[in-house]
């Protein structure tokens, strides 16, 4: 079986600007995870970046990526509108999955591909995190203990103005007492969305394990895989961008 093609994109900016987060992921974000999806059997991992040229993200790009995950924050307005339509036509007519993370959830390409606010309750205030699964037989639940436990992370609370999922995988709980709908999935076109809460950039989320296995569950869950009309009729290709 051929290697599945993830792109991780980081937006990079908190880790060059905030020391804290530099000390946390000194490399950027996009290491801390793609360290750990290349020690994985069967993936091919890179990464790209906001500063690139096209943001990293250029057709050719696109092109051999079966995965794209995403991480933004502050410079999501920085993000080309025209780098959102691509990545947006190569989920929709090539099948290329999407895992958005953490603060993606304002990205363009999320609401784009959602199609609603995509707003949130927050609070930065060091609270637990229990993250319940509540599909023990979804692919990206696979080999997950009932309940993730992160000792301190943002809050994030209903209401998730996200329209309703295919499938809501994992549901959060914090100190607070607010709940949250934190992993969730859809089908947009040919590709697969997968959203995933944790990984506020002042918080070590992404060293933790479980954390990192449930985004490689992600990867593979979301990797097109292909369907019967798929050789026989369509040709999988994107139309060149202004057609
Ligand atoms: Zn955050």
């Amino acid at each position: 079986m051929s290697p599945i093609r993830v792109t991780v994109w980081n937006e990079f900016e908190h880790e060059k600007h905030n020391e804290k987060v530099r000390s946390i992921y000194p490399d950027g974000i996009h290491e801390a995870i793609a360290g750990h999806l290349r020690k994985q059997d069967g993936l091919e991992v890179t990464t790209a970046t906001l500063d690139q040229p096209e943001h990293g993200l250029t057709e050719e790009v696109l092109e051999k990526t079966d995965v794209l995950v995403w991480w933004g924050h502050r410079a999501h307005h920085k993000v080309e509108d025209a780098i959102v339509d691509r990545v947006q036509k190569h989920v929709l007519l090539r099948g290329m999955g999407l895992i958005v993370l953490h603060s993606g959830h304002f990205a363009k390409i999320f609401k784009r591909l959602m199609g609603t606010t995509c707003n949130l309750a927050w609070r930065e205030a060091k609270d637990k995190e229990r993250l319940w699964v509540v599909n023990p037989y979804h692919p990206i639940t696979a080999g997950l203990p009932p309940c993730i436990e992160i000792g301190e992370e943002e809050m994030y609370g209903e209401f998730f103005d996200i329209p309703e999922p295919d499938a809501l995988l994992l549901v959060s709980w914090f100190t607070g007492g607010e709940v949250f709908r934190s992993g969730a999935v859809w089908h947009r076109g040919k590709g697969k969305v997968f959203y995933f809460r944790p990984g506020h950039e002042t918080y070590p989320t992404y060293h933790n394990p479980e954390v990192l296995k449930v985004i490689e569950n992600g990867v593979r869950w979301a990797a097109f895989a292909g369907n019967a009309l798929e050789n026989k009729v369509w040709n999988a290709k994107v139309p060149p961008e202004g057609a």
